[in-house]
């Protein structure tokens, strides 16, 4: 039997990323507030929120002072735009503080609502870009299966997961994707992780030729793919991909959605890695997923650029009506005062190696094929046999349901495609709760593996 509010929500709601049908019967697991790594549904039973809801609210549930933050600003200028040359002080601080942090060269930052579109965008640019210096033909742009970069066209055609193209008519012609990184299930047996990262750059470098190097614009990767089941590329993955991509002029883009505000340990992933971007986008945990805010950083010579085409055509014709909202602005401009005055980041890394080592143990569970991570993310890929990795029967959905276990345990984790549970707490998750958390997905595996037999 739903409640009253699972009826209505049944009856009104298109769910992004769900079974429409099975959630016809199952209804919505429906939340009330949220305190610390903790939220509530209606019947008052507590969660620890192992996702960080989309692996964005980094500073957990009940915040006062981004609240705060919000609510000032909202008092003060509630809407404001940056269209034709207009402004106000919160984008500009926060483009300032956020040129201060960028690991890359950085000349200007653009602002959007979130990482689909901030990734479109960087497509966009990419063309925009290459038209200008008159390339005309520099414009696909190569992926990775697996990736996971948004739902948009362009970025949902960057994504490299078949729900994201099956019967969507996606992706469009002009984007290629090149091989999961992923050693466990990719490289060769007894192949290293710096030999496995030398070949998948070789065979970018393939796809590259054969496509013809003069109509590839750029590469996008995450630093650890998330939505595509937590995986943390093979040693010295970056530097080889950066070889190939700087021989033939292909611009690389890091998709820091995910990775970006301290959750490896460092304040964007890409720095954890090894990984030298032309350009970032980030979402998410620049507002620890207060309000919705995204955006991309632009390199010099990708604004000087820009300023060019400027001269010759007038207007840039790009931009949202919530391109630098000013509440999103304030409230990032807390979040990002919030992680400098209580070293959330530096936080992160010092809990990592507890949380790793939790999870890593898991890697010995009778039906966890490989446990992998870094910083405070996770990924466990679930397997009907550890020695061939053989994996379940998809149909079976072994997954979803170790995640419903894990919710009877009063623990939010996500399932992946590929049988893979991911975790991804709040940074601000203290070390018993990092041990609370493992022990219920302890338990929900174990229940899981019983569920099979
Ligand atoms: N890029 C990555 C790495 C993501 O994980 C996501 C969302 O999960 C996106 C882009 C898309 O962001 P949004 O859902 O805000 O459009």
């Amino acid at each position: 039997m739903l409640s009253n509010l699972a009826t209505r929500d049944v009856e009104t709601l298109l769910h992004p990323y769900t079974n429409l049908s099975a959630h016809r019967g199952t209804g919505p697991l429906v939340l009330e507030r949220g305190d610390g790594v903790h939220v509530y549904d209606t019947e008052g039973r507590p969660y620890i929120e192992g996702m960080a809801g989309l692996w964005c609210t980094a500073l957990g549930y009940s915040n006062a002072e981004l609240a705060e933050a919000a609510r000032a600003q909202m008092g003060r200028l509630p809407f404001g735009h940056l269209f034709s040359g207009r402004s106000h002080d919160p984008a500009i601080e926060l483009a300032e503080t956020l040129k201060e942090l960028m690991p890359i060269p950085t000349s200007k930052i653009f602002f959007c609502s979130s990482g689909s579109e901030a990734n479109d965008t960087q497509v966009k640019l990419a063309w925009y870009y290459n038209n200008a210096l008159g390339r005309p033909n520099k414009k696909k742009i190569i992926g990775r299966l697996k990736g996971y970069h948004g739902v948009t066209v362009a970025s949902a055609s960057m994504t490299g997961l078949t729900a994201n193209h099956a019967d969507w008519d996606l992706p469009l012609p002009g984007f290629l994707h090149v091989a999961t990184p992923h050693h466990y299930r990719g490289a060769e047996p007894g192949e290293s992780e710096e030999a496995y990262s030398a070949r998948l750059a070789a065979d970018l470098e393939e796809t590259i030729l054969r496509e013809g190097p003069e109509t590839v614009a750029a590469f996008i990767a995450e630093p650890v793919m998330g939505a595509g089941g937590a995986i943390v590329p093979p040693r010295g993955y970056f530097e080889a991909i950066q070889a190939v991509l700087a021989r033939y002029e292909v611009r690389l883009i890091a998709d820091e959605v995910i990775c970006g505000f301290g959750r490896l340990g460092t304040w964007f992933g890409g720095q954890a890695l090894g990984m030298r971007a032309d350009s970032l986008s980030f979402a998410k945990a620049v507002t620890s997923g207060y309000v919705p805010l995204g955006g991309l950083s632009v390199d010099p010579a990708l604004y000087d650029v820009l300023v060019a085409q400027s001269e010759k055509l007038g207007t840039f014709g790009h931009g949202t009506t919530y391109s630098g909202h000013p509440v999103a602005s304030a409230v990032a401009l807390k979040t990002i005062e919030i992680y400098r005055r209580d070293r959330i980041v530096e936080g992160a890394a010092s809990k990592a190696p507890q949380f790793q080592a939790r999870l890593a143990a898991l890697a010995d569970h009778a039906i966890v094929g490989e446990a992998r991570g870094i910083g405070l993310i996770g990924g466990l890929e679930i397997v009907a046999d550890k020695a061939s990795k053989r994996q379940y029967d998809p149909k079976a959905g072994v997954a979803a349901r170790c995640v419903a276990f894990a919710q009877g345990e009063g623990l939010i984790v996500r399932p992946l495609a590929g049988d893979r549970v991911a975790v991804c707490p709040p940074l601000i998750i203290a070390p018993d709760e990092i041990d609370a958390l493992f022990d219920r997905l302890t338990r929900a595996l174990d229940r899981t593996r019983d569920w099979i037999r």
